[in-house]
């Protein structure tokens, strides 16, 4: 992690370090508060996690993941491809969906839309139910 860092022109700090490690051990998004939390006594304050986590999303390294919870989520990107997540909106559970089907979608999109020569990518969330809480 200290290479990638270094890769995309960041100080390698143990603070950096500790945070990437922190949300490539969780495989999933974590909000700013959950991370903080999992840094335990070697967190930053909230402001500058929050500020280093965005540096981090610019460089590519982190993902910011909008799920509609109204607080910023961040994941691990480096070695995970392209996916998607469904989040119940009883308990805020996330799933990691490894399935993208939206090819045509974009192809459509892009055939619809008057401005645009052509979409690169696309943010798509799901929201539902666990199974915990369907019950
Ligand atoms: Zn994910
Ligand atoms: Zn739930
Ligand atoms: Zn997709």
């Amino acid at each position: 992690m200290s290479t990638l860092l270094r890769e995309h022109g960041f100080r390698v700090t143990k603070g950096k370090q500790a945070l990437l490690q922190a949300l490539h051990a969780h495989n999933a998004p974590l909000s700013v508060g959950a991370l903080h939390e999992a840094l335990g006594k070697h967190a930053p304050n909230p402001t500058t996690l929050y500020r280093s986590l965005l540096d981090l999303a610019n460089a590519g390294i982190v993902r910011r993941t909008d799920l509609n919870t109204g607080i910023a989520h961040f994941e691990y990107t480096p070695e995970r491809p392209h996916h998607h997540h469904i989040v119940c909106t009883s308990c805020n559970a996330i799933e990691e969906i490894d399935l993208c089907n939206v090819g045509t979608l974009e192809k459509k999109v892009a055939r619809a839309s008057k401005q645009f020569a052509h979409i690169d990518t696309h943010s798509l969330e799901f929201f539902g139910h666990c199974r915990a809480c369907a019950q």
